[in-house]
């Protein structure tokens, strides 16, 4: 570490020639320089003016109270303000530039929702007041549910799931309270390769032992295989459609036909529902039970890590088994909440609670937001479009990336492409690095594991023409440098405030606990 007057910064690489003429605070231009708030903030300052404690007096803490400092940093509002807005300005958003990530539908989100979650009577309720005072945000989840198991074609649906892991669970925990029902004990559940990796941890996770389906040349499930391994020991299927190589399972509704018929179930992965919605009922398809993530395709903000929303469509066959709590709307307009497992209540077969209330109400505020201001024609030109741009990128693109499924016919909501035809020794990560030096977030990578070096990106429909182009270009020219072997590549990003950093290090022992560094004492 070096220190300078204006706090810790850390040190730059020495061989990063780039850096030669380093800048007094460490900044560069807007690229700011921001140490921990640990590191700004002492303890002997505060930002806040409270009256000293009463020393005399009843002591409430029955002589718990603290006793020495616990070490918090202590900073003025604006010095607040500004470490978060500085890091902030480190990060990538969706607010910023296109967001390639493929699987993770990184769409712009309508400042219409935010207006209408952001109203108090949908902000500011709780989950313990009266029934009877909150029946306006009631109504708000019982009519998102409504639209939910009209776009899916599908009999009733979970809403409290936070996520999309969270909504696989409910689904597989809605099929084990069905066989128990059923008095059979099935073990396996069984996942194509090409899974998204949370479903077989959710199988996994519920006890089920999972089974691996191989994927055909054209991407997609085996079907001879899958029929092949069927049998009265099979659970289930947990299947992404559209998948995760971005192609719409055309046998979804044989393979269905084929695992009701020795009396399995079917989840649907139904992340990718932005490339089909208006378009294609998952109930049609045979579907007993698929999460929807309102945080993609219902543009319910994510990215930042949360709060997500993952609520679970379920067959005839499996709503009786869904969780607590949900809405009910009686024939006088009032909505009840419907919290036990009573006959009289009419759900008697419910495996249980997921979540401690209702449910993540900004995000179904803003997801109904979305869906009422779309209408059916725009939820169905989202499809459209989502796959429209990803088809023009698949194809711009094809002269210079491989992508392996791309005879097979026009893909749905993102483009898949592998490494092949990269100079010896550069590799996907160089393209995800240089990506940074051209300003953007870069495309997944290394996912499905199906195809060798992997990119897969998804523009998702609420980019321009304009900017597809502009990414395109960007990715055009850093795959050019890797197919000649431009060296450079292989060290970028040139231009980030970090270089190439271990991130399996990070991943794997983050530091977590900051320690006070021993404070050079300056000479009297
Ligand atoms: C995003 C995603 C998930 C997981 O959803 P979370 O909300 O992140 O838990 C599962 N499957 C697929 C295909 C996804 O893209």
């Amino acid at each position: 570490m070096t220190i300078n007057q204006s706090g810790w910064r850390p040190e730059r690489p020495e061989s990063d020639a780039a850096n030669a003429g380093d800048t007094f605070t460490g900044n560069r231009a807007l690229m700011l320089e921001e140490p921990l708030i640990f590191e700004i903030g002492g303890n002997s300052t505060t930002g806040v003016d409270f009256d000293a404690a009463p020393t005399a007096g009843v002591d409430r803490l029955a002589g718990l109270g603290r006793t020495a400092a616990i070490g918090l940093p202590g900073l003025s509002e604006p010095e607040t303000v500004r470490h978060y807005t500085r890091l902030s300005r480190q990060n990538y958003a969706i607010d910023l530039g296109l967001f390639p990530l493929g699987s993770c539908t990184m769409k712009h989100n309508p400042r219409l929702n935010e207006k209408l979650a952001r109203l108090p009577g949908f902000a500011d309720v709780h989950p313990l007041q009266p029934v009877d005072t909150v029946q306006g945000a009631l109504g708000v989840i019982n009519e998102l549910a409504h639209w939910l198991i009209r776009l899916t074609g599908m009999y009733g649906v979970a809403m409290t799931p936070k996520a999309g892991a969270h909504g696989e669970l409910c689904g597989i925990l809605c099929i084990k309270a069905a066989l128990e029902a059923r008095g059979e004990n099935r073990k396996v559940i069984l996942v194509p390769e090409s899974a998204h990796g949370t479903n077989p941890a959710t199988a996994a996770f519920a006890g089920f032992a999972i089974e691996n389906i191989p994927a055909n040349a054209d991407g997609r499930v085996d079907l001879d295989t899958l029929k092949a391994r069927l049998g009265p020991d099979v659970a289930g299927v947990m299947i992404t459609n559209p998948n995760t190589c971005g192609l719409f399972e055309r046998d979804m509704k044989a393979i269905s036909d084929a695992v009701h018929a020795v009396g399995g179930y079917v989840y649907c992965d139904g992340a990718n529902f932005n490339a089909i919605v208006g378009r294609v009922r998952p109930g049609d398809l045979g579907i007993d039970a698929m999460h929807i993530n309102l945080h993609k395709t219902f543009s319910t903000p994510h990215g930042g890590g949360g709060p997500g929303a993952g609520p679970v469509v379920l067959s005839e066959a499996l709503a009786p088994y869904g969780p607590l709590p949900f809405t009910a709307r009686y024939a006088d307009g009032h909505i009840r909440l419907i919290e036990e497992e009573t006959a009289q209540d009419d759900h008697p077969n419910s495996f249980g609670r997921m979540t401690a209330f209702n449910g993540q109400m900004g995000m179904f505020t803003r997801a109904l937001a979305y869906i009422l201001s779309h209408g059916a024609d725009g939820l169905r030109q989202v499809a459209d479009d989502a796959v429209l741009n990803a088809n023009y990128m698949l194809r711009q693109l094809e002269d210079v990336l491989e992508a392996p499924f791309g005879a097979s016919g026009p893909c749905m909501h993102e483009a898949l492409f592998s490494d092949a035809g990269f100079a010896e020794g550069f590799t996907t990560l160089d393209i995800a690095k240089a990506l940074i030096d051209e300003g953007y977030h870069p495309m997944t990578m290394y996912f499905p594991l199906v195809v060798h070096g992997a990119m897969l990106i998804e523009p998702t429909e609420t980019e321009s023409k304009a900017a597809i182009d502009q990414f395109i270009g960007a990715l055009r020219s850093v795959v050019e440098r890797a197919r000649a072997g431009d060296p450079a590549l292989k060290a970028a990003p040139h231009f980030a405030p970090r270089r190439r950093l271990d991130e399996t290090l990070a991943a794997r022992k983050p530091v977590l606990v900051w320690k006070a560094p021993d404070l050079p004492v300056a000479a009297e």
